[in-house]
């Protein structure tokens, strides 16, 4: 696997992710028009803002999966843009964990089996390895007693915590979650947001797309507010949920939309 270089020494401040003046079209719809944020080592950073103003945009960029027409993206001082060949994408995937709303497990896999497949035929390490990772990753998410079931036997919020052990079974530097939670029936939604809160109180570096406006105050360390492609305002929890700057923030944060 060959990363380039990076393009700056890592210092304790520099950002594990940092995106600036991110602009990005479908055709002729902008979708994101200059996006800049930082994630440090250790922050959990919650994206908010309603439907369509580009946050998933905004993960998907951070991963390589979709390829901005302009701007600059470093996750742990590499430059996501310069990334040309499909190893070196891979690569860059393997340290960067992604959850989804829909947690597409293969359904023919036992829980175990679908913890050790990215693993094992991805990174390359034993069966034995694997499993012993895959066990102590249940533990982490709570289903300990699950590593023989299948998916379909599993409720939503079961699944999605599977999905998120798959995530940290490949070790990554940082997991995006979007709207991991929305999908869920409302009464296990709480356990995955638990999942996510001990991550968190772990020291693991997170994006959180979620519309949990509670649990984005709870946990972020900082905020950030999208509409229309851009960043209408951030701030730490704290100030932006009790004051937000703009009209546009307050508006979404009593009404939701
Ligand atoms: P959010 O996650 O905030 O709902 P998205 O990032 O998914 O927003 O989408 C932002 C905008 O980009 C939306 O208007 C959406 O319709 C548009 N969009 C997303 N993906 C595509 C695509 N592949 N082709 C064209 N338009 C897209
Ligand atoms: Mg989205």
């Amino acid at each position: 696997m060959s990363m380039p270089e990076p393009v700056e020494a890592l210092s304790p401040e520099t950002p594990l992710v940092s995106l600036h003046n991110v602009h990005l079209s479908f055709g002729d719809t902008e979708v994101l028009r200059g996006i800049t944020m930082e994630v440090f080592r250790g922050q959990a950073v919650s994206v908010i803002g309603p439907s369509g103003s580009g946050k998933s945009s905004i993960l998907r960029c951070i991963t390589g999966l979709l390829r901005p027409q302009r701007g600059e993206i470093l996750v742990d001082g590499f430059d996501v843009q310069s990334l040309k060949a499909e190893a070196d994408l891979i690569a860059l995937r393997k340290r960067v964990g992604f959850v989804f709303q829909q947690y597409n497990l293969f359904p023919h896999l036992s829980v175990l089996e679908n913890l050790i497949l990215a693993p094992v035929h991805a990174v390359g390490i034993s069966r034995q390895e694997a499993r012993a990772r895959a066990r102590a990753l249940l533990a982490k998410v709570h289903l300990e007693d699950k590593e023989n079931a299948y998916p379909g036997q599993l409720s939503g919020g079961q699944q999605q915590r599977v999905a998120i052990a798959r995530a940290l079974a490949m070790r990554p530097d940082l997991i995006l979650f979007d709207e991991v939670t929305s999908a869920l029936d409302p009464e296990t939604v709480g356990e995955v947001l638990g999942v996510i809160r001990e991550l968190v109180e772990d020291g693991m570096t997170c994006v959180l797309v979620t519309h949990e406006m509670a649990f984005a105050r709870e946990v972020s360390d900082q905020v950030y507010f999208t509409e229309g492609g851009r960043i209408v305002e951030s701030g730490p929890p704290e100030r932006l949920f009790t004051d937000p700057r703009c009209e546009r923030t307050r508006v979404f944060l009593r009404r939701g939309v």
